[in-house]
């Protein structure tokens, strides 16, 4: 049965660019578009930014190449700009551990980057407004008005209404592909990873659980760096635990115990993972999972202060407000980064950045402790005309995804389809015909890194 809902008509607005999304990507598009002068609009469905960055994670994969592995092999930041501009911000609020060398577990990564995940959304408001973007929190993209391969306008949901926000260039960080999926853009859904919400634990004791891990000789992961204000302190902390009732219980609830903190007493996060037997755009299916998580939260909590010193007061004290998705919808793009150019460490003639990490290192790792760029064309989404995206919906190859998916990858790929999609507005040309000398000027302006 259906029911007909009758044509209105909608309040507009015209802007530069509308950017779809205000999470890790997207809050950087926006800023890095809004800087080059442009009229920027941002929709963001939650009541602040951040996205997944703030929600799911442990650090910021990474800024740097995997220098620690690869004895000789010059320690770079990789990625710089904007991207490293919310990390000089939260360092002036105490809100982050720097880019804590990794002491333990340094072949996956060489650093730890920790976050205050609440500091973050902060952060990210003010240098949104301080660009001068026109932020709409609250604000739910719902549907996008085509002209064959052009999009004209996208349609937005919130207590003030429907409006219609009309643009020359539009960029698609919703994370799920919303906006490209409305405009008509060839995507598949692979659910290929499980969901997630993860918790923030308080009355905890870093020390009294490293001290743990250590009496059973299992810590794989350890970082120092700066926490509640003070240097030297673990940052990160992951070990196969014991005893064998919580490692059991652990998996039961997928749980990943691996954690990072910048504050004394708490555990920034702990992941508690669940395989859908759909696609995550499925309300039902998602609605149950949201469920099973939290069940799955609280059981967690419960094997912390049952087993682990340090932990017996353990409380939940914060958690993500729906689940988190490691992929929805997978966006056709005009080029697809393949596993073979990630671990090659290829590079190509429209490299908008340069990365240099893997989440399966030191199983799979780029070529030498080097970087990969990333091109223009794969995220430019084929068959619409003025239409790019950024995060975590490219890349088809399941472990090439496991490089481009992560928070530091997407937040450089924002500030590289903000920036080309202000100047197609500027330009009044289509993204396949942005010249791009000019972009790589304009994101060399802006700190971006390209070397191999
Ligand atoms: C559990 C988990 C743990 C992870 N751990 C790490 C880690 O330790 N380190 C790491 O580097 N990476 C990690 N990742 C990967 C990384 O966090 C994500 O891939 C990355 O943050 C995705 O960024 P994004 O910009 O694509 O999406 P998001 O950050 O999710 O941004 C999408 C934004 O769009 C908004 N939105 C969605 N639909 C709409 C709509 N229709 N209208 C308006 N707004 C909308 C959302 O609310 C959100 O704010 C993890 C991911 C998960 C899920």
């Amino acid at each position: 049965m259906h029911y007909e809902e009758s044509g209105k008509k909608l309040p507009v607005r015209q802007f530069d660019v509308v950017v779809a999304g205000a999470g890790t990507a997207g809050v950087v598009a926006a800023v890095a578009a809004a800087r080059t002068g442009a009229k920027i609009a941002l929709v963001e469905v939650k009541g602040y930014p951040g996205g997944v960055v703030v929600e799911g994670g442990t650090a910021l994969h990474s800024f740097y190449n995997l220098w620690k592995g690869f004895p000789g092999v010059e320690k770079r930041q990789v990625v710089r700009g904007i991207a490293q501009e919310i990390v000089d911000r939260l360092a002036e609020r105490e809100g982050t551990s720097g880019h804590a060398e990794m002491l333990k577990g340094y072949d996956y990564d060489s650093v730890c980057t920790a976050i205050d995940t609440e500091l973050y959304k902060l952060v990210a408001f003010e240098m949104l407004e301080e660009a001068g973007v026109h932020i709409f929190m609250n604000t739910m993209l719902t549907g996008a008005v085509t002209d064959g391969s052009q999009i004209q306008a996208v349609t937005v949901e919130s207590r003030s209404g429907r409006e219609a926000f009309f643009a020359p260039a539009f960029v698609d960080c919703t994370g799920y592909g919303d906006l490209a999926a409305h405009a008509g853009a060839e995507f598949t859904e692979p659910n290929d990873y499980a969901v997630a919400n993860s918790i923030g634990v308080g009355g905890v004791s870093m020390e009294k659980y490293h001290e743990f891990l250590t009496a059973h000789g299992t810590v794989t992961e350890y970082s120092e760096g700066r926490r509640s204000g003070k240097d030297g302190r673990i940052v990160r902390l992951s070990g196969h635990l014991m005893p064998s009732e919580f490692t059991a219980g652990a998996g039961a609830i997928g749980m990943a115990v691996v954690t990072t903190t910048v504050h004394d007493d708490y555990f920034m996060f702990i992941k508690l993972n669940f395989q859908m037997p759909t696609s995550p755009t499925n309300r039902d299916e998602a609605t149950k999972a949201e469920l099973e998580l939290r069940r799955r939260q609280v059981k967690a909590v419960e094997l912390f202060r049952k087993h682990v010193p340090g932990c017996e007061k353990a409380f939940i004290a914060r958690t993500s407000p729906s689940l988190c998705i490691r992929r929805g919808r997978l966006i056709t793009c005009d080029y697809d980064i393949s596993l073979d150019d990630v671990l090659e460490g290829r590079h190509f003639d429209d490299d908008v950045m340069a990365y240099g990490f893997h989440d399966c290192a030191p199983s799979l790792q780029i070529k030498d402790g080097g970087t990969y760029g990333i091109p223009l064309a794969s995220l430019r989404v084929t068959g619409i005309d003025n239409l790019l995206v950024a995060g975590m919906m490219i890349t088809a190859d399941h472990d090439a995804h496991m490089s481009t998916r992560n928070t530091v990858c997407c937040m450089g790929q924002g500030q590289a389809v903000g920036t080309a999609a202000a100047l197609c507005a500027k330009l009044g040309c289509a993204t396949r015909d942005l010249p791009y000398p000019q972009l790589r000027t304009a994101l060399q302006r802006g700190g971006v890194y390209f070397e191999k």
